[in-house]
This record gives structure tokens, sequence and C-alpha cells, in this order.
């Protein structure tokens, strides 16, 4: 994501959220989201496959609905145009038989892909994870959150 804030911590570290609502950034927020590395993106697409991990992340219940309607909209739309990716290849490059037809049908699916990769750079969700094999990803959305994160967890990013 482009307009994030990032923050990568080893994956053997036990990461502390701030007591803030991942959402609307009030305090003392009275529920707790799992996130989950299962999001479609660029990222998951091309180097997430067989990394999993989640965090309970702080959240209001209020607030719970409206973090995960824009991901499971992502995650609807992204199945739907890899459906189409799939159909577009197996439709124009169905008959090839080389080794490197698989290369193909990715590349297609990749570009069919890229209305939702330019949407999640428009507006970045307000967290995201991303595994990889030693370390996690935090990207946030907001600068203030990101900070704070930051700051509970100093002492892990300090060594
Ligand atoms: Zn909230």
């Amino acid at each position: 994501m482009a307009n994030s804030f990032v923050v990568e911590i080893s994956k053997s570290e036990n990461v502390v959220f701030p007591k803030i609502c991942i959402y609307c950034e009030n305090l003392n927020p009275d529920d707790f989201l799992k996130v989950t590395t299962h999001t479609i993106g660029l990222h998951s697409f091309l180097l997430k496959f067989g990394n999993f991990f989640s965090a309970n992340v702080p959240i209001c219940k209020f607030c719970k609905h409206k973090f995960r309607f824009p991901k499971w909209g992502r995650f609807i739309a992204g199945i739907i145009l890899m459906s189409i990716g799939m159909f577009l290849s197996i439709y124009m490059f169905g008959e090839i038989s080389a080794w490197y037809k698989k290369w193909i049908f990715a590349g297609v699916i990749l570009i069919t892909l890229i209305p939702l990769f330019i949407w999640q750079l428009v507006f970045p969700a307000y967290f995201e994870l991303t595994a990889y094999k030693d370390s996690i990803v935090y990207e946030f959305k907001s600068e203030n959150y990101a900070l704070e994160f930051v700051n509970k967890n100093n002492k892990i990013l300090n060594q």
C-alpha cells in the first residue's frame, strides 16, 4: 500500500496492540477483531501463499462490520476478477501445450487483478497483515495509530 505506515516485526515476537480502535481510533474499544493474512491483494498473490498469521486487534463492536465490509468486498471482487482471468486464459490460451502455459495463465490472472491492486493503493485498508518467512509486516492507514503501535512495541523493535 502506497499511503500506509509499515512496521515490520520478527514472527517470534509477541506484539501488543494499543487500546485504540483500529477503525475510528476511539480509546478503549470494547471488542477484538481477528485479522488474518488471508486476504487477496498484490502481496498475498505474489508472496503470501503458505504463510498464515493472525492477530487480535482492538476495535469497537460498532466499527467491526465497517472494517469487515470492504475486506469482504475486496475478497469477492478478487474472486470474481480471478475467475474472469481464468476464463480468459482458458479461452485465449487453452489450446497451447507449452511448459510455460501456467505462467501465461498466471500473467493473465494478474492482469485481470490490476483494478483491485489500484483500488488498494487508492483506498488502503485500515489495517493489513503480511506474513513473510521470519517476520510480519503490519500496515496501518493511520499514522497516529502506527505511532502508538510503535510506542507499544518499542522494546521488541529496538532489539
Ligand atoms: Zn471504533
